[in-house]
């Protein structure tokens, strides 16, 4: 039976004269390296992409195509863009080493090799690479734990639905008002697409200001995806319709000032409350996420009131 072993470290090396590979692999021989070569720059991305591949050692001089451009064909893929590449070259000049680094190489090896240089750039790189490796795992768990949306400072989903799956319960439970609030900024891919995604990025940091602002400490204010937030409110429907009602007026009459660009923007607004006959929080997103719909559809800058039985209207 096959013991599950540890991941082997992959090294791929591209020169065109097999008998440097020969040299290059005898050198870096361990146990827990594998190797994998080949002696033209043509097709190593489709050869590689499939490969977990740790490190690339690449050569520069080769004919038809070149190290340099076996570089660029590697960047421009995303499963290849982050392997680290060492040029092997046997031309130092200056400009060659230059270019080499310009280009997002992390080092070059001249030809012929020293044993002991090669071994000791590689492993660093390894290393430099593992590390690397390491730290983007830990960040991502990080962002998992974390509660916070890192662009606007407010709660993010995770915590959103975590708050509103115990709120629920409360008030399944206590019989205590809960309603929730869900906010879509109008026509929001017409300011990126007409004033740029930092643009962009300002208007949703400055709407998460307004909305944390206009709640009340005992309000949750997220942002729930792209350009949508939810609030959370211990309150009856017509209360929370109440402070809709305020917060599409103070969003309406907002000047959004970046440098000489003066933006005029809305939302709409959804909203859905507790009451014994839906099922689950799941179900009470749904709701205010409908309702959001109605209000898209009535003409936007808007909010509209989940109703079991009908969609009311409400122009502000
Ligand atoms: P509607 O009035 O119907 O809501 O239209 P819309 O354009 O606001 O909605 P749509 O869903 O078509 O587009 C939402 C856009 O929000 C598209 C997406 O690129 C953008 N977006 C999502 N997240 C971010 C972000 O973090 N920053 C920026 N700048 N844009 C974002
Ligand atoms: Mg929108
Ligand atoms: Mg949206």
């Amino acid at each position: 039976m096959e013991t599950k072993k540890e991941k082997k470290t992959n090294i791929f090396i591209i020169d065109d004269k097999p008998k440097n590979i020969q040299v290059a692999v005898n050198i870096l021989q361990e146990d827990n390296y594998k190797f994998f070569v080949s002696t033209s720059g043509k097709n190593v991305v489709s050869k590689i992409r499939d490969i977990d591949v740790d490190l690339i050692l690449l050569d520069v001089m080769m004919p038809g195509i070149n190290g340099y451009e076996v570089f660029m064909d590697l960047q421009k893929d995303q499963k290849t863009n982050d392997i680290p590449i060492i040029f092997l070259t046997a031309v130092t000049d200056s400009e060659s080493v230059i270019r080499a680094f310009d280009l997002g190489a992390v080092d070059y090896i001249t030809k012929p090799f020293h044993p002991k240089e090669l071994k000791a750039r590689v492993k660093t790189h390894l290393k430099l690479r593992q590390t690397l490796k390491e730290l983007k795992e830990k960040n991502v768990l990080l962002e998992v734990l974390s509660t916070k949306d890192a662009l606007t400072n407010l709660y993010n989903r995770r915590f959103i639905e975590d708050s509103l799956k115990r709120d629920f319960f409360k008030s399944q439970r206590y019989k205590t008002p809960l309603s929730c609030i869900m906010i879509d900024i109008d026509n929001f891919k017409f300011i990126n697409d007409t004033y740029g995604h930092q643009i962009g990025d300002m208007v949703l940091k400055d709407i998460g200001k307004l909305l944390l602002t206009s709640s009340r400490k005992t309000d949750l204010c997220g942002r729930y995806g792209g350009e949508e937030f939810l609030i959370i409110v211990q309150q009856e429907l017509e209360n929370a319709a109440q402070f809709a009602e305020k917060l599409v007026k103070i969003i309406r009459n907002y000047s959004f000032v970046y440098k000489d660009i003066n933006l005029n923007i809305t939302v709409s607004i959804g909203i859905a409350s507790f009451n014994e006959e839906i099922k689950d929080q799941d179900e009470l997103v749904k709701f205010a996420d409908d309702a959001l719909y109605n209000a898209k559809k009535q003409g936007k800058d808007r909010f509209e009131k989940h109703n079991r039985l009908e969609y009311e209207d409400f122009k502000i």
